[in-house]
């Protein structure tokens, strides 16, 4: 289903692998839900046996380590641009 973001009006597919991952509400993009950490990491704390919990659970724990890890990743594209 195509939804238009709440925040920045962008269309998306809410059955993206993308929007699944980052969770949130059904009518905010998944890269808004990361920006703005609408999403919390209660859904992910069920599936302990899931070896990529340890890692989901890390990304939305620390909002500043998910910051560091998003201005390093900025600042190597604007390397190669
Ligand atoms: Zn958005």
């Amino acid at each position: 289903m195509i939804k238009t973001c709440k925040h920045c009006n962008v269309d998306f597919d809410t059955r993206s692998s993308a929007k699944r991952a980052a969770g949130g509400r059904i009518n905010e993009c998944p890269s808004c839900v990361e920006e703005l950490g609408t999403e919390t990491a209660v859904k992910y704390l069920g599936f302990s046996d899931d070896d990529a919990t340890d890692i989901a659970i890390v990304s939305f724990q620390s909002n500043d380590a998910r910051d560091n890890v998003s201005s390093a990743w900025k600042d190597a594209s604007c390397d190669i641009s």
